[in-house]
């Protein structure tokens, strides 16, 4: 595949899901919320996950504003992350973090990789990984939440 061939592939990816957005809706009574800005961009997340009595991402809400890449990498977390162990969420976050900063690509799969293109760019590094640091936060927060009534709910 020429290199001009990938470009097109991570062109459309991304404005297929900057145009479209999946899981935009607010989730109501989230256990996972938080947000996220991007000063250098202009660029926002919000985040709420909601999940289920197994600990999986059953519902998963997300708002993102500025530019493209930012949107196109939340659109994409959604989909990613959705019906997945927040353990599981957590470890697609970081072979999405390690691809973006050149470390390894092999963990990452589907339309994500496409964002792999935007290394070439690594001021809009920080764009990709945004709604990944959000999700970070709000899973961090939740583990806490949870260790602090490991006390009295068994595991
Ligand atoms: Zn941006």
């Amino acid at each position: 595949m020429a290199p001009d061939d990938l470009d097109g592939l991570y062109r459309d990816a991304i404005l297929d899901h900057c145009r479209n957005p999946r899981n935009r809706a607010l989730v109501e009574r989230p256990d996972v919320s938080a947000n996220a800005v991007n000063p250098f961009c202009g660029d926002e997340v919000r985040l709420q996950a909601a999940l289920d009595s197994d600990g999986r991402i059953s519902r998963i809400g997300l708002q993102a504003v500025g530019c493209a890449i930012n949107q196109a990498s939340g659109s994409m977390l959604t989909e990613a992350v959705l019906g997945r162990t927040i353990k599981e969420a957590r470890a697609a976050s970081d072979a999405f973090q390690a691809m973006m900063q050149g470390r390894d690509t092999a963990a990452v799969e589907g339309p994500l990789t496409a964002l792999a293109g935007v290394k070439k760019a690594p001021v809009r590094v920080k764009c990709a990984l945004l709604a990944w640091s959000a999700l970070d936060d709000g899973i961090e927060d939740e583990e806490r939440r949870r260790k602090d009534t490991s006390g009295l709910i068994p595991d």
